[in-house]
């Protein structure tokens, strides 16, 4: 046998094999998405979501605690607004009251060393459940959809949060919001991390069932990328990069890594985010209960998929099970 063919003794061992990765995972790559209700008692369990719940600022403390002991590093908001009066421009989306400002206060508070990103959409605060405000015939209107976000993601910022992350996919909101957080003097104390290439996918289900934010009417296939679109999905990263981005987030992850590569390659000097949605933890947590792999194994491979493809952040609702397994 040639020299040249011999690979397997360069990786008999678990640590050769784990020397084989550029990168691992570690606890400070997981962003831990939780959603956030404006019922301050609410511990509500999500029925399409395994093990994850709509939690009330009241129920932080214990919710987070137990996760902040083992290493919990960073959250990301979602706001589910229950009891709101929504309309046409998502006024309720920045209400001092609100969930989403309510909890970046609360959480500052009880867990000053936890970094907190907020998702900025509308789409849970408007009448009509789209991403942005909308002309008369159901059209984006383009301009003022950017507008109202940059204010509510200054306003998200002004309460507290260490970044805001639009999620909405409308033209032009990271320059807007970049703008905004400059003018109000934020601009070096916030990170605007970009959903940049987020596809009109087929595993937001769960999400939507936890944050009720299914449009009334349509579809968001005008301003979330098609599957298949990988040169649109390469012009949003960069123009994003343009815009100011501080970090660039893939969405979903599992079915798009050749995009998380791309945007390795486009974006090298950015951290480069995605999103582990609810529907591929859904998938891996409903092919274990099933019996095709075992869960843990099936979660690691699934992340470190992500990482070899170059992501540097994972935001996942496996989180909590992480921490527990990367103690082991
Ligand atoms: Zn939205």
């Amino acid at each position: 046998m040639d020299i040249s063919s011999i690979l397997q003794g360069g990786y008999q061992h678990p640590l050769s094999r784990s020397w084989q990765s550029r990168r691992q995972l570690t606890k400070s790559m997981l962003m831990y998405p939780i959603f956030i209700t404006d019922d301050p008692d609410a511990s509500t369990v999500i029925a399409t979501l395994p093990a994850q719940r709509r939690w009330g600022v009241n129920k932080l403390a214990e919710f987070l605690g137990p996760l902040v002991k083992k290493g919990l590093r960073s959250v990301i908001l979602f706001g589910v607004p229950l009891k709101c009066q929504k309309d046409g421009r998502g006024t309720p989306a920045d209400d001092p009251e609100g969930p989403v400002i309510q909890a970046i206060k609360k959480i500052r508070e009880l867990f000053p060393d936890i970094y907190i990103a907020a998702d900025v959409c509308l789409c849970e605060y408007t009448s009509h459940g789209h991403c942005g405000l909308l002309h008369d015939d159901g059209t984006i209107n383009t301009e003022p959809s950017v507008e109202r976000l940059a204010q509510v993601a200054v306003n998200y910022a002004k309460a507290g949060a260490h970044c805001v992350a639009p999620s909405d996919m409308m033209d032009g909101r990271v320059k807007a919001i970049k703008r905004g957080l400059i003018d109000a003097g934020l601009g070096n104390k916030c990170t605007l991390m970009s959903y940049s290439a987020k596809f009109a996918s087929s595993l937001y289900g769960p999400f939507r069932d936890a944050a009720g934010s299914a449009p009334s009417f349509g579809n968001r296939k005008c301003y979330q990328l098609p599957p298949a679109g990988k040169g649109l999905a390469r012009r949003a990263i960069q123009r994003d990069v343009a815009e100011g981005a501080d970090i660039i987030m893939v969405k979903p992850a599992l079915p798009y890594l050749d995009i998380i590569a791309d945007a390795a390659q486009l974006a090298p000097d950015h951290p480069l985010a995605c999103y582990q949605v609810s529907g591929e933890y859904a998938m891996v947590c409903a092919g274990a209960t099933a019996g095709v792999y075992d869960l843990r194994t099936m979660a690691f491979e699934s992340v470190d998929s992500m990482i070899r493809a170059g992501a540097t952040l994972i935001l996942s609702y496996f989180t909590p099970q992480f921490l527990d397994w990367l103690d082991e």
